[in-house]
């Protein structure tokens, strides 16, 4: 049993004033943070269902509810970290990682290493095989608008042969 998959997930997050922006596992300076039971790292989560969606292990409202009082204000990072343990149980390694992020503001750039070197971390891949993309939506729809923040994450797995 040898082989490749792809995964991909998406999440969205409404974005409100006086909240903590976490993205990677990084506060990002902002006036609107993003809301949710957990720290709700939008970033993190949709890799989380990338992952998920490649070993075909469900999803990530599956595995933590956000109708368990547990996981209120838990920071995305366990989610990964639990994730990476459930796909390594089935034998599967992360190969690379895309990522995008669509906000319209503040521009993550300057904080682009340190998100890499969060999911670097926590997954075992090289830096080098991590990538992590932001957009705006040129002001049109929810994000434009700065009502919400979107991501995108499409990941490789590979699970090698017993031999
Ligand atoms: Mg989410």
């Amino acid at each position: 049993m040898s082989g490749f998959r792809i995964g991909f997930g998406f999440d969205v997050h409404r974005l409100e004033k006086g909240l903590p922006l976490w993205l990677g596992g990084v506060k990002i300076p902002s006036d609107l943070g993003s809301a949710g039971h957990s720290d709700a790292d939008v970033l993190i989560h949709a890799l989380c269902d990338a992952l998920l969606g490649a070993a075909a292990l469900g999803d990530i409202g599956q595995h933590f509810p956000d109708s368990d009082p547990a996981f209120k204000d838990t920071p995305s990072r366990y989610f990964l970290e639990t994730v990476m343990g459930m796909i390594k149980n089935e034998r599967w390694t992360p190969v690379n990682i895309d990522i995008t992020v669509c906000l319209e503001e503040p521009r993550i750039a300057p904080f682009r290493d340190d998100v890499i070197g969060n999911l670097s971390a926590i997954t075992g891949l090289n830096a080098d095989a991590i990538s992590v993309k932001a957009t705006t939506t040129e002001g049109l729809g929810f994000a434009g608008r700065r009502e919400g923040i979107s991501a995108y994450a499409v990941v490789l797995i590979r699970r090698d042969g017993i031999t």
